[in-house]
């Protein structure tokens, strides 16, 4: 199997995943770098229905390259990553209920458990609920984003960002978590938030080679037969 097809399998993979975990529902998309100045990305339909035959490729325009469906309507969300951020490989964005409450009371994610350790440098809040339709806006969200790996979307949801799918899916699934839990503790009172040098300890401990394929493999065990 080449590349490109094994990347193909492992994004619907990633797809299944997120709505098994219900992080994504009727909206929601993810796309990943090609070679060759394009984007493999799932189709304007819901993402954990998306089969291989549904995913389509897209230049650095958002224009169709290939494929029968058609592009999302936040295309220009991804391409403008990816024109700003040559390190990103992979794109996911949803609209989870925790993290749309998290960033309507402008908090940001806070890392109060150790599944928000990735996000210790900041989740900048992009502070608009429009639809991210134009390559205007696709820009103001990537500059909200900077260097970090995740921004959240006031009222409307979150834009993750990773170096490839496997670590995408974790970060995806990990800061709809951490933003739970930061709900939770927060009906309790004051919280206590990990120091930055806990964060990296961790980090550095999450970055070793295969950190991710026991936490992947225990979620695709839950979509495949
Ligand atoms: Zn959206």
């Amino acid at each position: 199997m080449d590349a490109v097809e094994a990347l193909k399998e492992k994004m619907v993979l990633a797809c299944k995943v997120l709505q098994n975990q219900g992080v994504v529902d009727v909206y929601g998309h993810v796309s990943a770098r090609l070679p060759d100045e394009r984007i493999l990305s799932t189709p304007h339909m819901p993402p954990g229905k998306v089969a291989l035959r549904d995913l389509i490729v897209l230049d650095m325009n958002g224009k169709k390259l290939e494929g029968f469906g058609e592009p999302n309507g936040e295309t220009a969300m991804h391409t403008s990553i990816y024109k700003a951020r040559p390190d990103v490989q992979c794109v996911l964005h949803y609209h989870p209920d925790e993290i749309v409450a998290v960033s309507i009371a402008g908090q940001g994610i806070k890392v109060v458990a150790n599944c928000g350790v990735h996000f210790y440098r900041g989740t900048p809040i992009y502070d608009s609920p429009v639809l991210i339709r134009t390559d205007q806006l696709g820009h103001q969200v990537a500059a909200t984003l900077g260097d970090r790996n995740a921004v959240l979307l006031r009222g409307h949801g979150g834009t993750v960002v990773a170096n490839e799918l496997d670590t995408l899916l974790r970060l995806g699934l990990d800061l709809v978590r951490t933003a739970r839990i930061q709900i939770m503790a927060a009906s309790l009172g004051p919280v206590k938030t990990h120091s930055q040098e806990e964060c990296e300890q961790m980090v550095k401990f999450h970055d070793r080679p295969h950190a991710n394929r026991r936490y992947v493999d225990y979620y695709i065990s839950e979509v495949v037969d």
